[in-house]
């Protein structure tokens, strides 16, 4: 956990991935949910309609890195 998320609790994204448009936007959608141990947010950017899952992993699996 970084300085920056131990300040605003359960909001670790804070800004839109495609255009940086602040999410706490209320127009915006920002849901925090769980899968399994990870924490996953379901964003939708009013700004420029990008929508999708964000999931903040604890341990990443691959099979090979190219
Ligand atoms: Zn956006």
């Amino acid at each position: 956990m970084s300085k920056n998320e131990e300040k605003i609790p359960g909001k670790g994204i804070q800004f839109c991935p495609s255009c940086a448009h602040p999410l706490n936007d209320p127009k915006s959608i920002l849901n925090e949910y769980w899968i399994s141990e990870d924490t996953a947010y379901f964003c939708w950017c009013k700004n420029c309609s990008w929508k999708g899952d964000i999931i903040k992993t604890t341990r990443m699996v691959a099979p090979e890195l190219v």
